[in-house]
Formats: structure tokens, sequence, C-alpha cells
């Protein structure tokens, strides 16, 4: 069996939105307006058609032999060299062996297609078996033109072999003939269009139905057989009518990438197709075709290969990874549309010796350095002498590829004076993790995205060029790993031990969940009582969330003891001990209600909600807190209520216990400190079985526990490294709330102490709170009375 044996894609980052091009433009060419819809990719000032051919092979390429390739075809008609062999630099640039065929397809639109079935024809004549398929474009228009707006910058590459086949090919047809919509003179950089309505009644809608009915026919099938139809086509209405020409369905018909990247050249085809085969599942069938001067048609029946193909980047990876610009001016200055002053910095000479690129001709274009074979330090440049101190053995240095290794930044500067088409500069030490460092610059990235430590990886970019002689010069740069500077600011728990009581039900068990999502380990305490704390308790709470947070993936373990009582206490501790070795998180969460008039609060109810509220805290976060004081860190989270904190009928004992909550956190806060031990207070309000029937009904709806859970998260994580507050969350509300103390007024006469009529008649002055402070210990509270 032939076929495609794997594909990759790559769109670059930068998006321009037409809409800033009729912005820019409209006053000159209103018309534009029609079609300033969505947005077009756009090379990076550094990225041209080799560049972007390159990093859709390496997509391609992952996880290939590339020692295999025989040969590399690369489709363009923005080749940088009218002779100096392009596909030859993407093969240098993936270091491929000497010993295979590399040519360059250009002059149509539909080169990419044409180099597709020579690869394939290749393959199945036998004397082939492996070849790599790159096509690419950055096609260039005048400024505020229909087609500035309809053009995309991309690539796309196929591997096609006769094993492990992901796409059979089952055939190609091709239509060839001097239909001529437009052209580019050699030496002319932008394209001569011909009327749009010709192009697309005579071109378009009669040249690509006559390829896929002569394929249709061909292979004795009908467009019954055909479950994904892909052919570029500029005109939208177009597309969609040379379907219905063919009596295909529309949806079967493939998205033209119009809205998010526009229209990539010779590109195109093979990244509709690219497109095609990231969704596909075994047995589907695609066709796809490929325009100008004529029409390549080829069929492909996708196999049970493509399941076992690794992810690839591709056409969706490159798209989710975008930076959206409307600042029109930069893309034409990117392009080299508008002449700017480049200073006299600029005109340094910049001629390249060609006996030196020759002989670093891997280290430039591969980024091949070195490894020494007897202490395995790797190093770049690849030198006679071992870096290592400890070695330093001469001449033992082996090739050794850099390009596809992860790295992070080590140190990292902008630099204004430094010539840049796209200042300031951006360059600095970038660090293998394999070992091995050096000085690079960086692309695609702003200064704000770079910080020490941030995993970047290597593209092949322009380096520069000498325009005097025509010469671009390549090199590799280092480029931040898309999301990866989120993840390093993602609060996250990972192999952290949380301690959560009464995890069984309502903002617990949400704490939980979230807690083992950012990889926390788990003791869900819950006694599994009534809401009013009576029952002999059960395990069924705890052990649900315990098997919630296990099909997550995380771990965790259950505990059913009752946090009222010291041994209880003890207990759940041990169990975070005995199962994880330490705790770093406590949250003290557990709850009940009691709710009375004051006049019908008999000890029972007001000592039962004061053992769980207040006794529970105390009884697990004795034992909690000598383990964290060992190990010198914890954060604690006590749980109060706006009960407690502003009062509420009916519920002296619930208020008064969940107010002892904070005392208890403002004294355990100062001891604490020095072992890196926080200790916060959280007022939530979340849907819960204690507030089902106290909430009104639109209320209760509002306030899932999933809203706290930020707030308690944060509260309870190493980036947060405050200590004694205490924060309202709710309904995605937060707040903190304080006790303060205003500045009052001293009433003392020496020492004779006022009387009730001076304390009346200050009534006002000591109720002022205008100045009113924050004291954080009875020190500072001490101070200010003695000295107001
Ligand atoms: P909830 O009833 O859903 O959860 C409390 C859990 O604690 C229950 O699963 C229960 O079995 C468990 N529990 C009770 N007594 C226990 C004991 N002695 N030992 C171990 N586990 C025990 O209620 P919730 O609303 O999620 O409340 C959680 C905490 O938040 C409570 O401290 C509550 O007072 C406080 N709070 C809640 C709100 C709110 O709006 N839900 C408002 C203010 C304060």
């Amino acid at each position: 069996m032939i076929g495609i044996t794997s594909y990759g894609a790559y769109i670059p980052r930068l998006r321009l939105d037409r809409m800033s091009i009729y912005q820019a433009m409209g006053w000159f060419a209103p018309a534009i307006a029609m079609v300033a819809q969505g947005e077009r990719s756009m090379c990076n000032w550094d990225e041209d058609a080799v560049t972007l051919a390159v990093e859709a092979s390496r997509d391609c390429l992952k996880g290939q032999d590339k020692k295999a390739l025989d040969a590399v075809y690369l489709a363009s008609t923005t080749l940088p060299f009218s002779d100096r062999q392009n596909a030859g630099i993407v093969a240098a640039a993936l270091n491929l062996p000497k010993s295979l065929m590399t040519l360059d397809m250009t002059a149509s639109q539909k080169a990419g297609t044409s180099a597709l079935i020579t690869a394939l024809e290749a393959v199945r004549g036998g004397c082939k078996h492996h070849i790599l398929v790159a096509a690419s474009d950055r096609r260039e228009t005048r400024a505020a033109y229909f087609y500035e707006m309809w053009f995309g910058d991309g690539a796309a590459a196929l591997a096609v072999g006769d094993r492990d086949v992901i796409a059979e090919f089952k055939g190609s047809y091709s239509v060839s003939c001097d239909f001529v919509d437009h052209y580019r003179g050699a030496g002319h950089a932008v394209d001569y269009v011909w009327e749009e309505r010709w192009a697309r009644d005579e071109g378009y809608s009669r040249i690509i139905p006559e390829a896929v009915n002569g394929l249709m026919k061909q292979l004795g099938i009908t467009i019954s057989e055909v479950d994904r139809l892909v052919f570029p086509c500029v005109f939208k209405a177009e597309h969609r009518n040379i379907a219905k020409i063919l009596g295909a369905s529309p949806d079967i018909l493939g998205d033209t990438l119009h809205e998010v990247c526009g229209e990539t050249g010779a590109a195109h085809s093979l990244l509709m197709l690219t497109a095609a085969l990231e969704s596909a599942e075994p047995g589907d069938r695609i066709l796809a075709a490929g325009f100008g001067q004529g029409c390549d048609a080829l069929y492909f029946v996708v196999t049970e290969g493509i399941t076992r193909l690794s992810r690839r980047n591709g056409v969706k990876g490159s798209l989710s990874n975008k930076k959206t610009i409307d600042n029109y001016p930069k893309f034409l200055k990117f392009r080299n549309l508008i002449q700017t002053e480049m200073g006299i910095r600029a005109e340094a000479p910049n001629q390249t010796a060609m006996t030196t690129l020759w002989r670093k001709n891997k280290m430039i274009l591969g980024l091949v350095g070195g490894k020494c074979q007897a202490c395995g330090t790797p190093q770049f440049p690849q030198m006679d002498i071992c870096v290592n101190p400890a070695c330093n053995a001469s001449h033992t240095q082996e090739d050794y590829e850099f390009s596809e290794l992860p790295a992070i930044v080590k140190t990292f500067t902008s630099d204004l004076l430094a010539v840049s088409v796209d200042p300031p500069a951006k360059y600095g030490m970038i660090q293998f993790e394999a070992g091995g460092r050096f000085m690079a610059d960086f692309t695609d990235c702003d200064m704000e995205d770079l910080v020490v430590g941030l995993p970047m990886k290597m593209m092949f970019r322009k380096r520069g060029e000498d325009k005097t002689r025509g010469f671009v010069n390549y090199f590799w740069k280092a480029v931040p790993i898309p999301g990866a500077r989120e993840a390093m600011n993602r609060i996250s728990f990972k192999d952290r031990v949380a301690i959560i009581t009464g995890a069984g039900a309502g903002l617990g068990r949400a704490y939980a969940l979230e807690l083992a999502r950012r990889g926390a380990k788990l003791v869900i305490n819950d006694f599994g009582g009534s809401r009013d704390g009576s029952g002999t308790g059960e395990s069924t709470p705890a052990d649900r969330v315990v098997a919630e947070i296990k099909a997550l993936g995380a771990e965790a373990v259950a505990n059913y003891d009752n946090v009222a009582t010291p041994d209880g206490g003890q207990r759940i501790v041990q169990t975070a001990l005995s199962a994880f070795g330490r705790v770093d998180i406590l949250i003290n969460n557990a709850g009940i209600l009691r709710d009375k008039s004051f006049a019908r609060m008999e000890p029972d109810n007001w000592n039962a909600v004061l053992a769980v509220h207040l006794n529970g805290a105390y009884h697990v976060t004795r034992p909690a807190f000598q383990a964290m004081k060992d190990a010198g860190y914890g954060r604690i989270l006590m749980t109060t209520s706006a009960a407690g904190l502003y009062g509420n009928f009916g519920q002296t004992n619930y208020s008064a216990a969940k107010m002892a909550l904070v005392g208890f956190m403002n004294a355990l806060k100062q001891e604490g400190l020095k072992y890196n031990i926080r200790v916060n207070t959280i007022a939530p309000l979340a849907a819960s079985r204690l507030t089902e029937d106290v909430m009104p009904p639109e209320i209760f709806e509002r306030s899932q526990p999933e809203l706290v859970v930020p707030m308690a998260l944060y509260l309870c994580s190493e980036t947060c490294t405050q200590t004694g507050a205490i924060y309202n969350a709710g309904m995605g509300y937060y707040s903190r709330a304080a006790i303060l103390t205003g500045p009052g007024v001293q009433l003392a006469d020496g020492g004779n102490p006022p009387t009730p009529e001076q304390i009346h008649r200050s009534w006002d002055a000591i109720n002022d709170l205008t100045g009113a402070k924050e004291t954080s210990n009875l020190t500072e509270a001490l101070m200010a009375m003695m000295s107001p």
C-alpha cells in the first residue's frame, strides 16, 4: 500500500485583523470594507517560504525516522533563492542525510499538489520509499488590495511512502492548461490579476470540476464516495458553487480557512488536506484538488494507521497559537512594503563567506553541536576540547543535534540600540535541559512574555538579509513554548498534602476536587452526620469524594473521624502522615447548624455547635500545626461566616463559634510566622445543605461552591504569603473583612479616670472611624493606646 504516512502544518503566530487594513486605507480604497472581516496569517519579519516549510516539516517528521527519507520536494512560488536549491536549505535545517534528492517545484499555485503526485508516483514506481513533500508560500500584494486581505502565509508538509500508511493513495488526475487568471512575471514582487468574474466563471468553476470528474471517472467512483472534498478558492460563494456543480453536499466541503488564516498560495491545498486528515477517521475518503494553470485532483482512503500517528501541532495547533495585531504599518514594515530609516548601524557589512557557511553548514543550518564521548557533556558549538572542566578530553566530540531539545531561558535582555526590524531586539542565554547552552536571539515574543526559567523551543529563522547581494542568512532562534508562561504562573499544588475536614459535600468537596486537579494529595475527612451533627456518622460522603478524585487521576484517602474529639483530630492528621508523609494544607471546614432564638438556645445546641466549629478546628489544627512546624511550611484556612462577622438572628451559637475562629487565627498567625505557616480565614457564601432552606432560591442558584474555590485555593497556595486576614467569597464577589480601630480620644487626665459624663460628651469622637486602622497584634494595639 502506498500513500500519506504523516502530516504537519505551520501557520505563523501573527494574525492581522483585516479591519485594520480598512481602517488605515479605507480612505483610499473604500471597497475593501466588503472583505475586511476575520484575520489573515502573516509572517514575522524573520519568516519566509523556507522557514515556514522547515516548521511544517518538523511537525510532520515528529516521531518519524528522518534517515529513511529518499527525497525532499519543496513547492512554493515565493522561494527566496532562484538559484540555490531551497529544498536543500530545508533538508540541511532538518539535518537530513546527504544521500537524498532535493527538488524545488514552483511557478504555479498547484505546485503543492503536483509535488505530492510526483512523490506518490515515485513511491509507486518503487524507486523511492519515503519522500517529504513540503509546500509553503509568503505572497506579497500591493497595499490596500482585496488580495492583501485574502492571502495568508503558511505551510504544510506530508510524508509519503510504502509503509505505515495513514491515507492510502488511490489515484490522481491532472488537467493542465495555460489559463492565466493571474501571473507574476520574473523579477516582479506581486501578481498581476485579471478580472475576477472571468477567473471564477472560466477558471475555477470549469477547471476544478473537470479534474475532479476526470478523477472520479478514472477510479469508477461517484461523489457519494467522497467524505471530504478539499480545494482552495478565494471566492467564497464560488467555493460552494463548485461543490454544487460536482453534486457534493455542503457538509463534505473542507473549510478554506478564509476567516482565520487566508489563502496560503501553493501550500493551500496541502494545508486544507492536512486539516482534513487531522479530523479524519479510518475509512474516510478524501478528495483533494489544487488549482493553477489547470488542476490536480487526488483521492485517498484513510487507514487504521491514522489512529497510531502521534499528535501533531498541525493546522489546529497553529491556529490556536496566535497573536492578533491591528498594527497595519507593522505588517507593511515586516514585508518591506514601506521604507524606514534603519540607522547607520544597519549599514555594517553583512556579506556571508560561502567558505565559512559550507565549513559550518551543520552548525549554522542544522544547529548541530557536540557531545563528549568520554563524559557525555553536550556543548554548542562543537570544539576540539570538552567544556566540562572535570573532563577536558580532546577530540572526543560527536555530532549532537540541539534543534529538537527542550531549553529554558537562563538570562535575557532587550536591546533598543541593536538593529532590528522589530525593536527591541531580544536575546539571551538558552540552557538546554540535557546540557549545553548558548546566546540566542529570541523571536515570536514580546519582552513581557520573557522570564528566567521560561521553557523555549528552537525555530529556524532568517537572521538577516544581505540586500546588496541578494542573500538570506538563516540560523536558529529561541521561541517561548506556547502556553508555557501561563503554566509557569499557574498556581500548582503538585505533591502538596491537604487535609480538608467536612469534605464529603458542599464547599469542602469543591475545594478538594480543584486541589486534586492541581496536583494535591488529599485527606478527605467527613463524619457523615446529619445537618445538625446528630447521628453516628457514615463513610459514604468521604468515600464518594475520594472516588471522584481518583477518577481525576489524583490521590486521596478517606477519613471518617469526628473533628469534635481530640482523638478524632489526631487520627485525621495521622491519616495524612501515614498515607503521604506530610501535611502542607489544612482547611477547617466541617460544620453543622443548630439555629434557635437565644431564649431557646439550650446548652446542648450551644455546645454541639461550638464542639464542631471551634473545638473541631482546635483538635485538628494542633497536630497539623506540629507537622507543619517540623517541615517549616504550612497553610491553614479557618472557616468563619457572615453570621459571626456581622450577626444573624437565631445563630448565637454559630456566630460565637465562627467569630471565635477569627480570634484563634489572630493568635495562631503570630506563632506560625517564623515557620512559614500562614493562617487565614474565609467567610464563604455557597449553596449547600446548610443553606438550602436559608437562602432565597434565586441567590441559592447563583451561589455555586465553585465560586468560593478560587479564593480558598489561593489562600492555601505557596504564592499567597498573606497571614491573619479574613476574606468574603461568594457569587463571584471577593472582599476583605477586617477589625478596625478608630483614632479615639484620650480622656484620662494624668491618673484621674474620666467621668461617664465625659464619655457621653465625647461619644461622637469615640465612635468616629475616620482614619480607622487595622492593628496586627496586641503589642501594636497597646502602643496605639499609650500614644494615640
Ligand atoms: P455542608 O453541610 O455541605 O458540609 C459540611 C460537611 O461537614 C458535611 O459533609 C458534614 O458531614 C461535615 N461534618 C459535620 N460535622 C462534622 C464533624 N464533627 N466531623 C467531620 N465532619 C463533619 O456545608 P457547607 O455549606 O459546605 O459548609 C462548609 C463550611 O462553611 C462550614 O463550616 C460552614 O459553617 C461554613 N459556611 C458555609 C456557608 C455557606 O453559605 N454554605 C456560609 C458561611 C460559612
